[in-house]
């Protein structure tokens, strides 16, 4: 079996042995005699399973028993209203505008609350992260909501601010989606995270929640029984039927998780340290070539997604993605088995999401590539 190597930006390339396993237990999950897919999520099978992987991701990312983790469907742009629904009391809440997805963020917000925008990094086409110091919270906000990698735009926090320092008491949201279990996250610093698992943890269709215990209990009336975190909390994520499947892919991922070393540090620490070296190598390459531009502040460079774009004759990066340069460029990576480099249509280019599915040996292929396609054009 040949495998490429995948760098969408999700859904996106799973570890192959959480593959290989899910196809061993496909149509007997552990001798019960029926796959994980057919089972009640009420039978004690499927609970081992749901309980195993809270537990782990729990474990994985340290987070505190004062935190609930809930396992929801609707992916991230649900959370966008969900949690207005849940947090806001229909008042104000305010937003860091950084890219696509915290723009998309505000925007929903607005149906549910009053939202305030404390910072934005538009005018400057979402090429950083506003300064913390620089932001305007509302002393009356019942949250501050903060996208901690932006999956378009390549725009990653790489320290989490203290609102409160800030001089808000309301609780920091992060969207978390797109690099979720690829470096620790500070809990003293955050009320809640969300994100889709499809990006760093599973198939699409699970939504993960960590939610502190003490921001439940508050959902508009409006809110959905389905989506009141309180309920769903009360009801270990089973008030209405789970998607359990992707449950148990995530399940596994968090396994393998568990499973990887770099050194003496294992588990999302180990992955850390691979997904800086890997986003290091292309970031060199990039940063080094004639052809290649990422336009990223370097402080907030992401290490998951990276945006770049090739260069024109004129030397200008080519925006037009029908340019015969870029369909090239397309072309000869799928050759190689590079997948699904085409950056996003809202602002072309190419990108390359480095999750942690994704091996050093692909970012290396893809760094030779990078070489050989520049040194074809000269
Ligand atoms: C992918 C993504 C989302 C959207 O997830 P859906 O599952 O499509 O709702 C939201 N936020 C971020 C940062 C993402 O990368």
């Amino acid at each position: 079996m040949t495998r490429a190597f995948n760098f969408s930006a999700g859904p996106a390339a799973m570890p192959l042995e959480v593959l290989q396993q899910a196809a061993a237990e496909m149509t007997d999950w552990h001798g019960s005699g029926m796959g994980v897919m057919e089972m009640s999520h009420r039978g004690k099978e499927f609970i081992s399973i749901y309980e195993q992987a809270e537990s782990d991701f729990r474990t994985l990312l340290q987070v505190p028993s004062h935190f609930k983790i809930l396992f929801m469907q609707g992916g991230g742009i649900a959370e966008n209203a969900i949690v207005p629904l849940n947090l806001s009391r229909g008042g104000v809440a305010d937003f860091v505008v950084s890219g696509s997805w915290s723009q998309k963020s505000l925007k929903e917000a607005a149906r549910y609350c009053t939202t305030k925008v404390a910072a934005s990094s538009q005018s400057s086409g979402f090429k950083s992260l506003p300064a913390a110091s620089s932001w305007q919270l509302d002393a009356h906000a019942q949250y501050v909501h903060l996208c901690t990698n932006e999956t378009i735009h390549g725009v990653e926090c790489h320290t989490l601010p203290d609102v409160k320092a800030l001089g808000s008491n309301a609780p920091l949201v992060i969207d978390f989606s797109s690099h979720v279990l690829s470096r620790p996250v500070d809990w003293s610093r955050v009320g809640l995270a969300f994100g889709g698992a499809q990006k760093n943890i599973g198939p699409a269709g699970v939504t993960l929640v960590v939610v502190r215990e003490d921001l439940l209990g508050h959902a508009l009336p409006a809110c959905p029984s389905a989506f009141d975190y309180k309920l769903v909390a009360d009801h270990d994520s089973m008030y209405n039927t789970p998607p359990t499947y992707g449950i148990y892919m995530a399940g596994l991922t968090f396994q393998w998780i568990a499973r990887q070393q770099e050194g003496h540090l294992s588990g999302v620490a180990a992955l850390e340290q691979r997904n800086i070296a890997k986003a290091a190598l292309l970031y060199h390459c990039i940063d080094n070539s004639q052809l290649y531009v990422n336009q990223v502040d370097v402080g907030c460079r992401s290490r998951m997604n990276i945006p770049f774009f090739l260069r024109g004759d004129d030397g200008q990066p080519l925006l037009d993605a029908t340019h015969p340069r870029n369909a090239a460029f397309l072309e000869g990576a799928k050759a190689r088995g590079l997948l699904q480099l085409k950056g996003h249509k809202s602002v072309g280019g190419m990108r390359a999401s480095l999750y942690n599915a994704m091996p050093l040996e692909g970012v290396q292929a893809l760094v030779e590539y990078l070489h050989d396609f520049e040194k074809a054009q000269a």
